[in-house]
């Protein structure tokens, strides 16, 4: 469980400084899908790399399970708008390369990476280098790449606004069936209300001047299991 404690944020110092985030509470259910939403400029990636260890909090703390997030680390799976995939190493070494960093076997690595590249549909290309891939593509390796560290959380911002629309909407709902298939718990920022409501269990909607939280609901889309959902 994530929970942001009196977070805020502050850019620069002086009269050139930005408040980038009030202090601002939220905790982030296990297993919560959490779709982030909000007008430009409001915070919204702000707070997402702080929980990524990225920035640090200018007040408050991130706890996950109780331990301060200090910096990154392989418990945050991070996926990038662009995929941010090395150019040089084809799908399997890109998607191997966490899973080798943290000391497994070549072999080990190797069957990870398979494993993952299989779940996001890419099973044909794992000899593929990304520029011989679609954005669409390259942002499925992305998502196999940040699961294959096996980190307790996704995070996620914007990952499919570079895409066209019909390839966001097939990877919307690739990224909820391999959510149904994890059970990860994904922190998702995006600026469309549809997506939100198509993907989240969890609803946060943030407000500008200063950055701070407005309104957190659950949408109806339901699971089937949640009891929160009539
Ligand atoms: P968008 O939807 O456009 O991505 P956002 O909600 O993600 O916006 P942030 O990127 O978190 O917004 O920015 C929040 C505020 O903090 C903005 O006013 C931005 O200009 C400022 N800001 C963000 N990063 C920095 C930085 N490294 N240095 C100075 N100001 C920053
Ligand atoms: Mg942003």
């Amino acid at each position: 469980k994530v929970h942001f404690e009196q977070v805020s944020k502050r850019f620069g110092s002086g009269p050139q400084a930005v408040q980038a985030l009030e202090p601002i509470s939220l905790a982030i259910e296990e297993g919560a899908f959490t779709c982030l939403l909000g007008p430009s400029g409001c915070g919204k990636s702000t707070l997402l790399n702080i929980l990524a260890g990225f920035e640090h909090p200018t007040s408050g703390q991130v706890l996950m399970d109780g331990l301060r997030v200090r910096g990154p680390d392989s418990r945050r799976g991070v996926v990038f708008q662009q995929g941010a995939l090395f150019t040089w190493m084809n799908v399997l070494d890109n998607v191997a390369f966490g899973p080798l960093a943290t000391g497994k076997s070549a072999a080990e690595a190797a069957r990870i990476a398979a494993q993952y590249i299989e779940m996001v549909g890419l099973s044909g290309f794992a000899k593929r280098f990304p520029y011989e891939l679609s954005g669409g593509m390259q942002q499925r390796v992305g998502i196999a790449r940040a699961l294959a560290n096996s980190p307790e959380i996704l995070l996620m911002d914007e990952p499919f606004a570079a895409l066209d629309a019909q390839t966001r909407e097939l990877l919307q709902e690739e990224i909820k069936r391999i959510w149904h298939e994890t059970h990860k718990t994904i922190l998702w920022i995006t600026h469309s209300i549809d997506e939100a409501l198509f993907l989240a269990t969890e609803v946060v909607v943030m407000s500008a001047r200063p950055g701070r939280i407005k309104a957190k609901f659950q949408p109806r889309f339901a699971q089937s299991n949640d009891p929160a959902v009539v």
